[in-house]
C-alpha cells in the first residue's frame, strides 16, 4: 500500500510553524486526556492536537475496517495489534483530511471544534501499556566506553558483543510519561575501606539517551520471527531516557546485569512516530565485522538516521546541550534486535517496548550519558551558567530531542523530558 502521507510536497491546512516536528508528513499516535477530561487517542499536527476518537465517531474513517471503539481507549495496544496495513489506511486518511485544498472536514465548523485542541487543553498520557520492556546494549562506541570504564581498556567488548545483540530485560511498571518528575533512587553501593556496602541515595545519577520501538503483537509462543519481516512488526519509535544510578548499578550487575540502579524510572516521549514517517530517513549502520550469523544478517539501509540531542536545564536557569548524537550509529539495527528476540520461541506482544540501549558516536561530544561525557566523574562538564556537571543534580531537567531531515523535510519527536527530585529518605 502506498505510503501517501510520506508526500513531501504535502502542505496542511492547520498552521505548522517552521522547524515544527510535527509536519502533517509525520502524523504521529498519542493517548491524551481533553479539556473535557475525556482520553482519547490521537495525532497532532503543529501545534493542533486531533481528537481520532471523535473523528471517528464523525464517520470520517468509513471505508477502513475498524472497530467502534478503537480509539476511544486509554492505550494504543488494540490499535496496535490490528496491524501494518490499518495503520497505513489510518494515517493517509488523516492526511487526506487535512491536506491542504480538501474541506471535507475543514467546512464543518462544528466538527473542528469537537475534534481539534490546542496543546495547552490537552494533558499527554503514556501511549501504551507496556506489557514487556526490553534494553539492548547496540553502540559499539557505548558498549566499548562502558567497558574500558567498568573493566579494561584493553578488553573492552566481551568477546560476545560482536555476534550477539546484547539485551536484559528491564522493567516495564515505572515507565513514565515525559514531564513526570522523577525521585533520585536509594540503594546500597560497593563497600568501602570497611568492607562493609554503602546505602543511602544514589550520588551517581545519570541519564541514558536512547530511542525505543514498539511492536505489535509479532510470534506466537514457540514461533520465531525472520528478519525479512522483523520491521513489518514494528509500529514505531520513541525517545527514551533510561535513567541509571551508576554507584547502584556498579555494585550489583555482576552476575545477572542491571535491576535495581534503571529500574526506578524510564521517560519516554508521548508521540509515537511511525516507522512508516521514517521510511525517506533510512541509512546504512556501521559495517558489522565479523559477519552476523545467517538469521540475523540483513539487507542494506537498515538504520535510520534521526539526529539526538540531551540537555541539562538547572533549576531556575537555561539549558545547556551536552550532547549530539544520531541513532543510524547503533550497530544493531532494529530489526536484528527483534529477531534476535524471537530466535528462542520468546513470544513479543503489542504494546513490548525495546530499548536501543544508549546511542554514543565516535566523538566525545557525542556521547550518550553523564559516564562517558564525564569520563566516570574525571573531566567535569561546564554549563552555560557556570556551574559544573560530573552526574546529575537535584533540581536539573534532563531534556532529550530527536528529529530526521533530509531534502527540506523535518519531522521529529518532540521532547523527552523529566525533573530529578530529591531522595525521599
Ligand atoms: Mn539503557
Amino acid at each position: 500500500m502506498p505510503l501517501t502521507a510520506n508526500d513531501p510536497k504535502r502542505k496542511s491546512w492547520l498552521h505548522v510553524p517552521k522547524n515544527s516536528d510535527f509536519p502533517i508528513q509525520n502524523i504521529p499516535f498519542g493517548v491524551f486526556l481533553t479539556r473535557d477530561d475525556i482520553i482519547t487517542i490521537g495525532t497532532r499536527i503543529g501545534e493542533t492536537a486531533v481528537d481520532l476518537g471523535a473523528l471517528h465517531q464523525l464517520g470520517y474513517f468509513k471505508g477502513i475496517d475498524l472497530t467502534d471503539d478503537i480509539f476511544l481507549q486509554d492505550t494504543l495496544n488494540d490499535f496496535i495489534a490490528d496491524g501494518r496495513k490499518t495503520w497505513r489506511l489510518v494515517r493517509n486518511r488523516v492526511s487526506d483530511l487535512f491536506l491542504e485544498g480538501n474541506d471535507e472536514l475543514r467546512k464543518h465548523k462544528d466538527h473542528c471544534k469537537e475534534v481539534l485542541f490546542r496543546l495547552d487543553e490537552i494533558e499527554m498520557q503514556l501511549p501504551v501499556d507496556v506489557g514487556d520492556y526490553t534494553d539492548f546494549y547496540a553502540s559499539k562506541e557505548h558498549a566499548t566506553n562502558v567497558g574500558s570504564l567498568f573493566r579494561d581498556p584493553e578488553n573492552a567488548l566481551l568477546p560476545n558483543w560482536l555476534h550477539i545483540p546484547i539485551g536484559y530485560h528491564g522493567r516495564s511498571s515505572s515507565i513514565v510519561p515525559s514531564g513526570t518528575p522523577i525521585r533520585r533512587p536509594i540503594g546500597q553501593t560497593k563497600p568501602g575501606d570497611d568492607g562493609k556496602p554503602g546505602f543511602g541515595p544514589s550520588k551517581l545519577l545519570d541519564f541514558e539517551l536512547e530511542m525505543a520501538f514498539i511492536t505489535t503483537a509479532t510470534n506466537d509462543l514457540g514461533k520465531r520471527v525472520p528478519i525479512k519481516e522483523a520491521e513489518e512488526n514494528i509500529f514505531g519509535l520513541v525517545l527514551f531516557n533510561d535513567w541509571s544510578a551508576r554507584d547502584i548499578q556498579a555494585w550489583e550487575y555482576v552476575p545477572l546485569g542491571p535491576f535495581l540502579g534503571k529500574s526506578f524510572a524510564s521517560t519516554i516521549s508521548p508521540w509515537i512516530v511511525t516507522l512508516d514517517a521514517l521510511q525517506p530517513f533510512r541509512t546504512n549502520g556501521p559495517k558489522q565485522d565479523p559477519k552476523p550469523l545467517p538469521y540475523l544478517q540483513q539487507k542494506d539501509n537498515m538504520n535510520y538516521d534521526i539526529h539526538m540531542q540531551a540537555a541539562i536545564q538547572p533549576k531556575g536557569s537555561k539549558e545547556t546541550v551536552v550532547s549530539n548524537s544520531n541513532f543510524k550509529y547503533m550497530y544493531w539495527s532494529m530489526a536484528q534486535q527483534l529477531t534476535h528476540h524471537t530466535v528462542n520461541g520468546c513470544n513479543v506482544r503489542s504494546g513490548d517496548m525495546m530499548g536501543s540501549g544508549t546511542i554514543s558516536g565516535p566523538t566525545e561530544d557525542s556521547y550518550g550519558s553523564m559516564l562517558e561525557l564525564s569520563w566516570k566523574g574525571t573531566k567535569p562538564l561546564k554549563l552555560n551558567d557556570g556551574s559544573e556537571r560530573k552526574f546529575i543534580h537535584d533540581g536539573d531537567t534532563i531534556i532529550m530531542r530527536g528529529y530526521c531531515e533530509k531534502d527540506g523535510l523535518r519531522l521529529g519527536f518532540g521532547e523527552c523530558s523529566g525533573r530529578v527530585l530529591p531522595a525521599r529518605e
